[in-house]
């Protein structure tokens, strides 16, 4: 038995679903061409006027927005309606540096939390439930649009936002909290933090949901374990909404987008074109029902690629892949592409945490790449007290990693295993790479 939020929306016939978008795609086009000079001036330039837009199959016709447009524009070049229609604005995390600021009318906000709440009901969430949401509150998407959702599914909504861990634990207890909304990196620091005081016995979670930065099935897996959970993924980014542009249902075989608001494309990063599906590339949203910051084609930077196959929930709505991370955290060292997720599948395959950092530096005029990565508890609880013992195995297990490493990647790499809580933890977005080249760029 399903508990649809939105059945009428979320298993539309594809055809039907192409004529929603169709028809919400034309008036888009028309409000942002009348209200937005920063669109009217890109599509004349462009040659296209709004008549031209007939529906989805003009899309590729719209001129691209990127990040570096919208800090041309910040903060109100972008602005679709008059400021007094606004009523909050969110930013983004700055990950890549660059600040974004999103406004919304409280029609987009309806519809953000809209978005949550049929991502908590597709982890199974009702009324019943006890949301405990330790994603941050304040300008981040991640507390504010998990809350909104929450409310409107009916959960008892826990707003804890990030960090103390302790309190967290208090709450998660006393309270019974029956789903998890935070970062994949600080579900596993609880994780930790539960196995350390045994408490798993007083956890009643049943499915956590955990979005906002990449992570790998491996991960995954080491979470479901740690905190008897299913694991559910969540994928949004604020210049689109927040979290919520899609998500995943049981099935876990990609994340449906919620087509009724945002059409999905992949492109060549290099060259623009549209991809077939199926196909990896970079992801872009054209958002049609958001009215105060409405994107068209707006460039993500994520790396993914779209399946519109039956899903066997019932919904109709095309799933993306998990993005292997985006174009900005590709590193090439040594002439090579290497994401951080393919580090991460390495060392939890070889038993090791997700508690790990990645360090690249240039020394003369060559790349070197280095993981850090911490023992286990009980690697570390295993680890003989002389010193001289210990370093023995520290070094067998460091050729380890750079062996499957070197495997994965084709370059070598530098590895060291370090004591237990060396690395920093995470509360909010991990930050797994150092790549201290871009201090002399
Ligand atoms: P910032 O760009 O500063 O991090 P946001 O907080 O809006 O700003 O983050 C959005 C980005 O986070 C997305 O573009 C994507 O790269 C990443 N992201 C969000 N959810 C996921 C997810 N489930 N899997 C992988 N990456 C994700
Ligand atoms: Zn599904």
């Amino acid at each position: 038995m399903h508990n649809y939020y939105q059945p009428e929306i979320e298993t539309m016939p594809r055809e039907q679903l192409k004529a929603l978008q169709s028809e919400r795609l034309v008036r888009q086009v028309r409000h942002v061409y009348d209200n937005v000079k920063f669109y009217r001036d890109r599509m004349d330039a462009a040659g296209v006027a709004p008549e031209d837009i007939h529906g989805i199959e003009d899309l590729a016709k719209l001129p691209f927005i990127t990040k570096d447009d919208l800090k041309d524009q910040y903060p109100y070049g972008l602005l679709g309606v008059p400021l007094s229609e606004c009523v909050r604005i969110q930013s983004t995390s700055g990950t890549t540096g660059k600040r974004v600021v999103a406004f919304y009318t409280q029609d987009d906000l309806d519809i953000w939390d809209e978005c949550c709440a049929r991502a908590i009901v597709a982890a199974g969430g009702t009324k019943d439930d006890v949301c405990h949401v330790c994603y941050g509150y304040g300008l981040f998407t991640g507390g504010p649009g998990l809350n909104g959702g929450s409310h409107k599914v009916g959960c008892l909504t826990l707003p804890m936002s990030s960090g103390n861990t302790e309190r967290q634990l208090q709450f998660m207890t006393d309270l019974g909290s029956t789903i998890l909304c935070c970062t994949p990196s600080y579900a596993a620091n609880l994780g930790e933090a539960i196995a350390e005081r045994g408490l798993k016995d007083k956890i009643k979670l049943k499915a956590g949901i955990f979005g906002a930065e990449p992570w790998t099935e491996e991960m995954r897996h080491n979470i479901e374990e740690a905190l008897g959970i299913k694991a559910y993924d969540i994928y949004g980014l604020t210049e689109i909404s927040g979290p919520g542009v899609s998500f995943e249902c049981e099935e876990q075989r990609g994340m449906h987008i919620q087509e009724d608001h945002f059409i999905p494309e992949i492109i060549n990063p290099d060259t623009g074109e549209v991809l077939p599906e199926g196909e990896i590339g970079e992801l872009v949203f054209t958002c049609i029902t958001k009215k105060a910051f409405p994107l068209l084609r707006y460039r993500t930077r994520d790396l993914c690629y779209l399946t519109s196959e039956k899903c066997s929930c019932g919904r109709t709505h095309i799933r993306m892949h998990k993005p292997t991370g985006r174009s900005d955290d590709m590193m090439i060292v040594k002439g090579v592409n290497v994401f951080p997720s393919q580090i991460e599948t390495v060392l939890l395959n070889q038993g090791y945490q997700a508690n790990y950092q990645i360090v690249v530096d240039r020394i003369g005029n060559s790349d070197t790449i280095e993981v850090q990565v911490e023992l286990t508890p009980e690697m570390q609880a295993a680890m003989p007290a002389d010193t001289a013992e210990k370093e023995k195995i520290v070094t067998r297990k460091e050729k380890e990693v750079a062996t499957g490493l070197k495997n994965m990647l084709g370059i070598k790499v530098d590895v060291k295993v370090v004591d237990l809580k060396t690395i920093a933890r995470s509360e909010g977005k991990a930050v797994r790479v150092v790549d201290k080249r871009k201090l002399y760029a």
